[in-house]
């Protein structure tokens, strides 16, 4: 399998591109409004510029692309993690097996189904799976086991998972296609760093020393037919605009080579995390305003993508980026195998990083309406089989929109009405009503008031 990350060029183009004249920053960001992406020359660009006027208006831009392509919807999911024992050294990682004070905890079948109901009681319909990485075929048939576990587990009110996405170690053609045949929704592998002398430095064991295999690890799944696919880079291991180019490299090459980009870019930030050397002092930290920075070069150069959020990151945080770009987000999250059942307890002896945003569900999804964004539990696409290249071809041109915003209002209003506080429920209301009111065409309007009343008369899971 051939390279396609060279870091000489990398490193040359943000050479290159240091210093750049306003007017040059104000074409960029013009041709970003096009919608049709930015190249890696004009992204290592916008990565360039210090002056605060200009910054804002590339924020400014971002917001407006992805309200152009999403709409204000955030759609929600939890983490479910089924086993922190780990083969690999990662030095950043609390799950890193020289890691002997971390409490090792692998689920049972039973422990699964149990967090499954706890997060269906909160209002959870998606989930990311993901766990430690173990050498094997036992490890990896538990976890094929735990999706069906998970899929099948149902509570009342309608609680039900309608989509599970995956974060597991890098497979042969013929584990993703158990992945596949086990009925995944995205398949999601961060490469951590793009930078190969970071890379070797930060993963000195295990399998997931090889570089090479991490990376090609898209081209596999996409060939055992997984055709939604997420990247994602660690920030805080290298230089953060290497790491943008690194991304943006690695989704030029999916999408020139399958037709299809991925279909999420996440942008976790090194959180501290017990006994991970890297991540008790990150060796290259990354501050807010450059954190925003990067979500919104991303959403501009990948436009199509989805955006990920996760509850590493502080609240305020949170609400500054997911203006600028941010699409999918976490809530009420644990990263302890078992931490939905046990509360906060475990959370110290076996989580994998500490989190930045402890919030419940509940709270996560009042704060998102009083800012306006739509919260949303729709898993449709996935459903109707709008992957791959058919979500493609309706993301790019900005076609995804419409059925993303009637979906999230549907799904919002299940929430509401069978999960929500008080409080929610009454901002929440208020936002739906607003929402049908700022309805533009006729016909959508009346569909949704349509089914928002078959809704609150019980019907569950419609979306279009
Ligand atoms: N073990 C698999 C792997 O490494 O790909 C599956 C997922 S691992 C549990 C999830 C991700 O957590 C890693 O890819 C890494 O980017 C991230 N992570 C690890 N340590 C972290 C830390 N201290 N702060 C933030 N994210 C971290
Ligand atoms: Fe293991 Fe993944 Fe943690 Fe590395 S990041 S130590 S592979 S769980």
């Amino acid at each position: 399998m051939e390279e396609f990350i060279n870091d000489g060029d990398i490193i040359e183009l943000l050479d290159t591109s240091k210093n750049p004249s306003p007017s040059r920053v104000r074409e960029i960001i013009a041709r970003a409004g096009e919608l049709k992406g930015l190249g890696p020359e004009e992204a290592a660009v916008l990565l360039q510029v210090e002056d605060p006027e200009l910054n804002d208006e590339i924020c400014s831009a971002a917001h407006d692309i992805k309200n152009a392509i999403y709409g204000n919807r955030l759609v929600m999911f939890a983490p479910l993690y089924t086993s922190n024992y780990c083969s690999n050294n990662c030095l950043y990682c609390g799950f890193r097996r020289d890691n002997r004070t971390l409490k090792r905890v692998a689920l049972t079948n039973e422990e699964i189904a149990e967090e499954v109901r706890i997060l269906e009681s909160q209002g959870h319909k998606r989930l990311l799976m993901l766990c430690g990485e173990q050498k094997g075929r036992k490890a990896f048939d538990s976890f094929i086991e735990a999706i069906e576990i998970a899929y099948g587990t149902m509570t009342d009110r309608g609680g039900e998972i309608r989509r599970i996405n995956v974060e597991v170690a890098p497979q042969d053609i013929e584990g993703f296609k158990r992945l596949k045949q086990a009925n995944i929704g995205t398949y999601v592998l961060f490469q951590e760093t793009y930078h190969h002398d970071t890379y070797r430095i930060m993963h000195p064991a295990g399998q997931k020393a090889d570089y090479l295999w991490r990376l090609t690890a898209m081209d596999r799944a996409m060939e055992a037919g997984i055709d939604d696919v997420g990247i994602g880079a660690l920030f805080g291991l290298y230089d953060y605009k290497f790491e943008v180019l690194g991304l943006l490299s690695h989704a030029m090459h999916l999408d020139q080579k399958f037709g299809v980009g991925p279909h999420t870019i996440s942008v976790p930030r090194l959180e501290p995390a017990l006994n991970a050397p890297a991540a008790i002092k990150p060796p290259n930290p990354v501050s807010d305003a450059d954190f925003k920075r990067i979500v919104a070069v991303i959403r501009m150069a990948v436009p199509y993508t989805g955006m990920i959020l996760s509850t590493r990151e502080r609240p305020e945080v949170r609400r500054e980026v997911f203006k600028v770009g941010i699409s999918q987000i976490s809530a009420g999250s644990r990263t302890n195998p078992g931490g939905y059942h046990s509360g906060n307890e475990g959370m110290d002896d076996a989580a994998q990083f500490n989190l930045g945003d402890t919030r419940t569900l509940d709270e996560v999804i009042l704060d998102i309406s009083q800012e306006g964004h739509i919260p949303s539990f729709c898993t449709a696409c996935y459903r109707l089989g709008r992957t791959g290249k058919d979500f493609m071809d309706l993301a790019k041109p900005g076609l995804i929109r419409k059925f993303c915003r009637t979906n999230a209002i549907m799904t919002y209003q299940e929430y509401l009405s069978d999960y929500a506080s008080e409080e929610t429920k009454r901002v929440g209301e208020e936002l739906v009503r607003r929402l049908i009111g700022e309805t533009k065409k006729d016909g959508t309007r009346k569909l949704l008031e349509e089914r928002l009343a078959r809704i609150k008369n019980g019907e569950r899971d419609l979306y279009i």
